[in-house]
C-alpha cells in the first residue's frame, strides 16, 4: 500500500482525505491517505520523516514555502509560484514540488463551469500565496488582461512586475477599479472576517460578468451574495477548485485522472449537512 499524507497545522477539518479516498475507489488505485499534523517549528523534519516511505503529500497552510524549499526538484509551475502544495518521491528518492492549485482554479472555471478565458478581462483579488500560484495558469488561458487588486497594493505590484513576461498583467488598489470586467476572482482571506473586498459594483456587468470565490462554505460566501445581488452570470465558490486541484495531485502521484463530478457532489452533500 502506498502511503499519502496532508500535512497542515491546523489539519484537522481537511477535506483531502475523503477526496483522495474516493478518487482510489473510483479509480482502483491501492493507495492510504491521511491527515499529519506537523510541527509549526519543524515541517523539514517532519516531512524528511514521513518520506522514508511515503510516497507523496499534499501540504497546506502554513508550509507551503517551506515544502517550496524542502523539494529536491520543481515544476515550472512550483517554481513561478513559489510555493508548493504537492510532493512526489521518485524511484531514484528525489522529491519532486509541484503546485496545482492555479490548475485547479482555472479547470473549475473553464471544464466544469464551462467559462473560456481566453480573450476576457479578469480581475483578481488578493495577492498572497494562492493568487501567486494562480497567475501562470491563468496567463496560459490567454486573457486580453489580468489586473490584480490588492488591499496592499505593493504586493499586487509586485507580482505584476513578476509575472509580467508572462502576458497583460497589471495592479490595482481596489478603488481604482470602475469599469466592468468578465471574470472576477476573489483570492482574499476577507470572507473570513464576514467581509467583502471594498470594490464598486460597477465593474459587474449583469448577465455578463462571472464572479468566483475561491472560499467555499456551507452558506454563500459574502463575496458571492454580493456577486449575486449585483447581477454576475454565473457565481461559483472555490469547492471545485478544492476538488480540481486534489485530481491534479493525484494525476501527478499516480498517472489517472479521476472524475472529479461525483467527488465534487459528495463533497458539496456533505457540507450542505454538516
Ligand atoms: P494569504 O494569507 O496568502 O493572502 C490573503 C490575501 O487576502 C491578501 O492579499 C490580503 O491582503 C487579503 N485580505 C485579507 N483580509 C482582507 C480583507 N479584510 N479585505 C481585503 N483583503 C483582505 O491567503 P491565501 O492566498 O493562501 O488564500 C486566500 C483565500 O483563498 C483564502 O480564503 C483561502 O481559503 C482560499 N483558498 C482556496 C483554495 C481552494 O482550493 N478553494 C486554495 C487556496 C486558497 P493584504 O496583502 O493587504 O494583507
Amino acid at each position: 500500500m502506498d502511503h499519502y499524507v496532508v500535512f497542515g497545522n491546523p489539519i484537522s477539518h481537511s477535506k483531502s482525505p475523503l477526496i483522495h479516498r474516493l478518487f482510489a475507489e473510483q479509480t482502483g488505485e491501492q493507495l492510504d491517505y491521511s491527515t499529519l499534523l506537523a510541527p509549526l517549528d519543524d515541517f523539514i523534519g517532519c516531512a524528511k520523516a514521513f518520506f522514508e516511505n511515503g510516497r507523496g503529500a499534499n501540504v497546506t497552510v502554513p508550509f507551503k514555502e517551506q515544502a517550496f524549499r524542502f523539494a529536491n526538484s520543481l515544476t515550472e509551475r512550483a517554481q513561478r509560484a513559489g510555493a508548493v502544495n504537492t510532493l512526489r518521491k521518485g524511484m531514484d528518492g528525489h522529491v519532486l514540488g509541484d503546485n496545482t492549485d492555479g490548475a485547479g482554479l482555472v479547470r473549475d472555471l473553464t471544464v466544469n463551469a464551462g467559462v473560456a478565458l481566453k480573450g476576457k478581462r479578469i480581475l483578481l483579488l488578493g495577492a498572497g500565496g494562492a493568487v501567486r500560484g494562480a497567475l501562470e495558469p491563468l496567463l496560459a488561458e490567454q486573457p486580453a488582461a489580468l489586473v490584480i487588486a490588492n488591499r496592499t497594493v505593493e504586493k499586487a505590484e509586485l507580482l505584476a512586475h513578476q509575472f509580467a513576461d508572462l502576458g497583460p498583467i497589471f495592479a490595482s488598489g481596489f478603488d481604482w477599479l470602475e469599469e466592468s470586467v468578465d471574470v472576477i476572482i476573489n483570492a482574499t482571506s476577507a470572507s473570513l472576517a464576514g467581509e467583502v473586498p471594498p470594490i464598486s459594483s460597477s465593474l459587474i456587468q449583469p448577465g455578463r460578468t462571472v464572479c468566483y470565490d475561491m472560499m467555499y462554505g456551507k452558506e454563500p460566501t459574502p463575496f458571492c451574495r454580493w456577486a449575486t445581488e449585483y447581477g454576475a452570470t454565473h457565481v461559483l465558490d472555490g469547492l471545485g477548485m478544492l476538488a480540481e486541484q486534489a485530481a491534479e495531485a493525484f494525476y501527478l502521484w499516480r498517472g489517472v485522472r479521476p472524475d472529479t463530478a461525483p467527488v465534487l457532489a459528495e463533497l458539496r452533500r456533505q457540507l450542505a449537512s454538516a
